[in-house]
């Protein structure tokens, strides 16, 4: 099956959609059976993909999963309320007391703050690295390292990872990786394929693709889907049908809506690159963003989402630009139909990494491209720059 008829057809089989084109938003706590017997076989098989209390999932969430297994290709599919709470999910599943964790420098600042702030004080290490390490990861191997975790493109700066080179190195070691890939979605790489243990995606962003609903997933291998839906539930994660029901109207639509975010982001991207004031594009598909070689080798396509850095520019430029933009809006997040903008001076970005350095000097500035016309976004930028470059 190709990747469109996939959207259209996943997580749609009649036990879940009982013979309408979309699965039933089934609410429940309590299940009721039938008999003592009945209860009794329920909870042999309370793994699998039968009812048995609302915690463990109704049919709403057994449809979901289905099709981020079968979008992803992996075989177990855990679900979270939120794409923070898949990536703390994800680790706590595997990491303990005395273990070793090696995490990408250009992480999403709340994964930094989990390690720092969290995983430290359950015994557990973290020691940060260069995004473009490749197989030098090898070096950074202690003998109680457990989980390499990778983001790729990392978060705000988009340095794009050798995801190969450090699962092999990583498989040579007997040590697991966990994969953010919610960057790409399902749609532009797959992380199985590359020799990644686990991928988290924050559901919140392009497949939810609304802005509306909160939601994670971690999906794994055969190898290790046991240990991490049993520690899931251990920590009682467990999310609401009408997410689940909303996520997956946003699965059937994620080709098509993808394919015109990179459109329109790439038109952007393109125009930015040509201005004299910008110092260089932060998008993988361009040659200056650091690991274009591997976003050309591995990926599928790209999105929305991409930074760019000015030559110069002062905090009172970044606010006279963004307090004024038309269709721009100024928030957190990424991922549904509409674009936002978001301003960073130099000394910010610098702060959000602790092993690498962050050399520009202008400012940095993130961008989503949502569905709107793209001469209208251009337009928006063209004069919001105009009112930066005014406070030079
Ligand atoms: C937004 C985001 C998350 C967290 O998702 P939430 O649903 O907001 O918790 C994780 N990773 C990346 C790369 C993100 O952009």
């Amino acid at each position: 099956m190709k990747k469109d008829t996939k959207y259209v057809a996943s997580g749609r089989k009649k036990e879940w959609t009982r013979g309408a084109v979309n699965p039933a938003v089934a609410r429940a706590s309590t299940v009721i059976f039938d008999s003592v017997e009945q209860m009794k076989q329920a909870t042999q098989h309370r793994e699998g993909k039968t009812l048995f209390y609302g915690r463990r999932g109704t049919s709403t969430a057994f449809a979901f999963q289905d099709a981020m297994n079968e979008l992803e290709g992996g075989v177990g599919c855990a679900l979270y309320p939120s794409g923070t709470a898949a990536i703390s999910g994800a680790l706590l599943s595997f990491l303990k007391a005395g273990d070793h964790l090696l995490m990408v420098d250009s992480v999403y600042e709340p994964t930094r703050d989990l390690c720092d702030k969290l995983l430290s004080r359950y015994g557990i290490e973290t020691t940060y690295y260069d995004p473009m390490v490749g197989a030098d990861i090898e070096t950074m191997i202690q003998p109680n390292t457990k989980v390499i975790y990778l983001e790729s493109p990392g978060s705000i700066t988009l340095e794009v990872q050798d995801v190969p080179a450090i699962t092999k190195v990583a498989k040579s070691h007997g040590i697991m990786t966990m994969l953010d890939n919610t960057w790409a979605s399902p749609v532009n790489f797959q992380p199985f394929e590359l020799g990644i243990d686990v991928s988290i995606q924050a559901a919140t962003k392009y497949i939810v693709g609304h802005s509306d609903v909160m939601l994670g997933t971690a999906t794994t291998t055969a190898e290790y889907w046991d240990q991490l839906r049993e520690h899931s539930y251990l920590m009682g994660q467990c999310t609401s049908p009408d997410d689940l029901y909303l996520a997956l109207r946003g699965v059937r639509t994620l080709g098509v809506r993808m394919r015109q975010h990179q459109q329109n982001a790439l038109a952007v991207a393109h125009w930015l690159a040509k201005r004299n004031d910008v110092d260089h594009v932060r998008h993988p598909a361009l040659a200056t963003c650091p690991g274009h070689e591997f976003f050309t080798r591995d990926f599928q396509g790209s999105n929305g989402l991409f930074s760019f850095v000015l030559k110069q520019g002062t905090q009172a430029g970044i606010d006279a630009m963004l307090n004024e933009m038309e269709h721009f809006k100024i928030g957190f997040s990424w991922g549904g139909f509409e674009s936002l903008i978001l301003g960073h001076m130099p000394d910010h970005v610098a702060h959000l990494r602790s092993v690498t350095q962050w050399q520009a000097k202008g400012p940095l500035i993130r961008l989503h491209i949502g569905l709107e016309d793209v001469d209208d976004l251009i337009g928006d930028l063209d004069a919001g720059l105009a009112r930066l470059n005014a406070h030079l």
